[in-house]
């Protein structure tokens, strides 16, 4: 039997970890070519030790140094850049889980380059689906979305039209503050954030789903990927975490997607069509029936979660995802480094969308690779204008 050529962007991360974890147990039909992360050295030294890959990408100089001179001699070829790998190579399977826009010009590269990819990495589907979908088209690269809420409704929806749905509910856990009194949210700190209570996942992906913006990322990756009319989605806070999505049909059925807290279960469906027996990759044992009793689903409150009042037309189409994101990505890096407290990432986002240049760099419809960066750089810009403006009123 043929091997599958994989590759994995990001695979240090907890969804690249999670993917190796699913290969791994199956090794004589996987055949891992290329591996690639950003700085985690001790990290990268184990992969290539365990999985020996034939690429491994280091975006980081110095630690891509540090590794180039560790391993020197050995078969493994060290990258720095993507762009350095062949074309003509071509994977089976590529997962798409860098964290960040970082991923987006990689994603778009292994499009081209592979049959079928795995798409976690949600901020470039909000930054460049425009351009990826094309040479998806082109290429006929087949697309599964791996974030759990959009892989329950590709496998809800599949067959059904824009006309058969009458609404389509994207569950948010509320994270660690969904309880917590609202007069202490500016004490909040990043490990009380990364503290998710279903979940383990990256700290960005963590400090995005404490103030549910990874549900508003989510409702911008939903619009994009899937053709259904926008106002038909809404977000509902489900505290457990285990149905991801719902869909209300006209035809008075509703369906929902359950399954566990673990990400594997998205990515070996996706890895093998849905043919899988998961207990083989996850021993413990599921209880489904006990939890469904304990399932709950409410409102989202938006004085809890001032980030909901974001979902406006204004500030999710065209552009304005890509300031949105651009700016969020500052927050949350400055939030981790502790230089805005946590209702900073709130309100610095509301300045940059109320800034006289917004409606300038908002309004492009299908910005190209260099417009996007631009738009990406002035929300960069501007929201760290922003916060060193504010910083005497932040500490
Ligand atoms: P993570 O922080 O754990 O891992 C990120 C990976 O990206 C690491 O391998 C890191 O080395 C790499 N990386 C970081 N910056 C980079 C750069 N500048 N250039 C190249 N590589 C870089 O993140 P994660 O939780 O695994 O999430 C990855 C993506 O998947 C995110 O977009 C996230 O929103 C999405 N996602 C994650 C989960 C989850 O459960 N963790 C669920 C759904 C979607
Ligand atoms: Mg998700």
């Amino acid at each position: 039997m043929i091997k599958k050529k994989i590759a994995i962007l990001g695979s240090t991360g907890s969804i690249g970890k999670s993917s190796l974890d699913v290969i791994n147990l199956n090794k004589n039909k996987f055949n891992i070519i290329l591996l690639s992360a950003n700085s985690n050295f001790k990290e990268i030294k184990n992969q290539i030790k365990t999985y020996r890959p034939k690429y491994f990408v280091v975006t980081n100089l110095i630690v891509y140094e540090k590794i180039v001179k560790k391993f020197r001699n050995k078969k493994v070829k060290i990258l720095r850049k993507f762009t350095e790998l062949p074309s003509k190579i071509k994977f089976d399977i590529t997962i798409a889980a860098i964290v960040g826009i970082a991923g987006l010009e990689p994603t778009i590269q292994f499009t081209k380059q592979s049959k079928k990819i795995l798409l976690a990495n949600k901020e470039s589907i909000i930054c460049g689906w425009h351009i990826i979908s094309k040479i998806i088209k082109k290429n006929k690269t087949e697309v599964v979305p791996i974030d759990s809420e959009h892989f329950s409704i590709k496998q809800l929806t599949n067959g059904y039209k824009n006309a058969d749905i009458k609404k389509i509910y994207i569950t948010a856990s509320g994270g660690p503050f969904l309880k917590r009194p609202f007069h202490s949210f500016n004490k909040i700190k990043p490990k009380d954030a990364y503290k998710h209570p279903n979940w383990s996942m990256g700290k960005k992906i963590s400090i995005d789903s404490s103030n549910l913006m990874n549900k508003i990322l989510e409702l911008i990756e939903a619009y994009k990927i899937f053709l259904f009319d926008p106002k038909k989605y809404e977000i509902i806070i489900h505290p457990q975490s285990l149905i991801h999505a719902i869909v209300l049909f006209k035809n008075g059925q509703s369906k929902f997607l359950y399954h566990d807290t673990d990400m594997r279960i998205p990515i070996s469906n996706a890895i093998y069509d849905n043919q899988v027996d998961i207990k083989n990759i996850i021993k413990k044992n599921n209880n489904f029936l006990d939890k469904l009793k304990n399932i709950e689903f409410m409102k989202v409150d938006k004085k809890r979660f001032p980030i909901v009042t974001f979902i406006n037309n204004k500030f999710l189409s065209k552009s304005a995802p890509i300031i949105l994101n651009a700016s969020n990505e500052v927050l949350v890096d400055s939030f981790i480094k502790n230089k805005i407290p946590y209702n900073g990432i709130f309100n610095t986002l509301n300045r940059v969308f109320k800034d006289r240049d917004f409606g300038k760099y908002a309004v492009k419809k299908t910005p190209g690779i260099y417009e996007i960066y631009k738009i990406d750089k002035w929300a960069r810009k501007k929201t760290l204008q922003l916060i060193s403006r504010n910083y005497e009123k932040f500490i």
